[in-house]
């Protein structure tokens, strides 16, 4: 298996490169050549298999030689043994014909852990066998710091640098980070705004001479190898509801469209699926895409499901270099577009994807669901999963077909936000529930590039290997 740019310029490259890359050289992000095909006989093959082995034999393909069948079922073995629940991604009902598909049983309680906790193994054992290291670099305003610390900690070919911003994340949020005291996992905290830091570390991305002197690398969902771990409980869902003898549905709380375009991914391996609802909070650029086929950036409004507030989705690039026809040159004017005049609109006939529906909850409604979800089925929500529970009732065409949302955070992660809803306090998990008494170690950086790239440069292993 090749992967290509969406922009049509940047060399192929295998899955270890992709893995290892992250960007492409033409600022496209890499796609595979082909979509591997699974056949009905196969999908129905994978019924009472456990996660670890459905996920094994979903992605052998996408690795191509670089990693042995046999190497990688201990892999997924080993990634999803983190999890805290037997199932690792359990369904439940939550009404007639309707579904939870809960996520969040991994160590930091959101779905970023079903691809991160892989994601960490393959840099280990890619770099293991090149005898190389990176330096992770991100920024996070609270659920992928947490996931990606948790994948990388300990690991002896990785350095990890998260930025967040200095008294602008939950307290549970931040504990989760900062409480990880790990000599190869960093925490700044920096004097500004979610903004500031994912401004510093794209300026660090961009200057290659220190990007190839540390070997940085990304671990957001413009890194390949994330997307493709979600594709497997499309699969996992679908069979456990009579799939692919019938079609399924899904409803995607949707920031950065990562989680949303792995289902579609599994609808091009061969996956039948009735509809794929992308729901968003008021933060709407997406939804207001597949109602008008303009793309539009207006700014970001934070709410009480802060993990979805995103001006401009970065896995979005994938599904428009598909929607039109795999053009790496449209893509690139329709960025440069989005970058000069702020948006760009796409031929609605050009939108035969008849599969995809959208809309987006109001604050108001993200509360009262939470409220009447427990009310009704008993069962506590978080503000992300509502979302998605509430656009499903907006937009579903078919009531004979099942539909399975994406639960994608835990609700002890949002207290706030639930204690608004339903007047008390969710309880975190059992193993977290000292989260309050353990130590912390982070230090506080001022918003100032020089001072965070002087920090890195001191830390990171890397330059004492070379
Ligand atoms: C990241 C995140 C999302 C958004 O997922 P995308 O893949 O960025 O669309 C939704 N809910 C939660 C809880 C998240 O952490």
């Amino acid at each position: 298996m090749q992967y290509i740019s969406t922009r049509g310029d940047a060399p192929r490259l295998n899955f270890e490169e992709v893995v290892l890359t992250g960007l492409a050289r033409d600022g496209g992000l890499y796609v595979p050549e082909t979509w591997p095909q699974m056949s009905k006989d196969e999908i129905r093959g994978l019924a009472g298999k456990s996660y670890a082995e459905v996920a094994a034999q979903v992605l052998q393909p996408f690795l191509g030689d670089c990693i042995s069948p046999t190497e990688f079922r201990e892999m997924t073995e080993k990634a999803y043994g983190t999890f805290f629940h037997k199932a690792v991604v359990p369904l439940s009902q939550l009404g007639e014909n309707e579904f939870l598909m809960e996520l969040y049983h991994g160590p930091t309680l959101a779905f970023k852990d079903v691809a991160l906790q892989l994601l960490g193994l393959l840099y280990d054992h890619l770099l293991g066998k090149q005898d190389k290291r990176v330096t992770i670099i991100g920024a996070t305003s609270g659920d992928t710091g947490s996931a990606a610390i948790e994948a990388c900690r300990g690991r002896d070919a990785v350095d990890i640098f998260i930025l967040h911003p200095a008294g602008r994340v939950s307290d549970v949020q931040r504990r989760q980070m900062t409480t990880v005291l790990d000599s190869n996992v960093h925490n700044i905290a920096v004097e500004g705004d979610f903004d500031d830091c994912q401004a510093m570390v794209k300026a660090m991305f961009n200057d290659l001479e220190f990007r190839d002197r540390l070997s940085v690398s990304a671990v957001n969902s413009i890194n390949w190898a994330r997307v493709m771990a979600q594709i497997v409980y499309y699969f996992t869902t679908a069979v456990s509801l009579g799939g692919p003898d019938r079609p399924i549905s899904y409803s995607v709380p949707s920031g950065n469209f990562g989680d949303i375009y792995a289902g579609y991914c599994a609808h091009k391996m061969g996956l039948p699926i009735d509809q794929l609802i992308v729901a968003t909070n008021r933060n709407d650029i997406l939804s207001r895409f597949f109602n008008t086929g303009e793309y539009r950036k207006t700014g970001v409004n934070p709410t009480v499901s802060p993990s979805m507030d995103i001006q401009v989705s970065s896995n979005f690039e994938r599904f428009l270099f598909e929607l039109c026809g795999r053009d790496g040159s449209a893509i690139k004017e329709r960025m440069r577009q989005l970058d000069d005049e702020d948006g760009f609109a796409v031929n609605m006939s050009q939108m035969n994807e008849a599969l995809f529906s959208a809309g987006n909850c109001s604050e108001q409604d993200t509360l009262s669901t939470i409220k009447s979800t427990l009310a009704e089925s008993n069962k506590l929500i978080d503000p992300h999963t509502a979302i998605g529970l509430k656009v499903s009732e907006d937009c579903r065409s078919n009531s004979a077909v099942p539909m399975v949302c994406l639960s994608t955070a835990h609700p002890a992660k949002f207290p706030v936000a639930v204690e608004k809803a339903i007047g008390k306090y969710p309880e975190l998990p059992a193993h977290l529930d000292d989260l309050f008494d353990r130590d912390e170690k982070f230090d506080q950086l001022q918003n100032d590039l020089g001072t965070v790239k002087s920090y890195i440069t001191k830390r990171a292993r890397i330059l004492s290997s070379v």
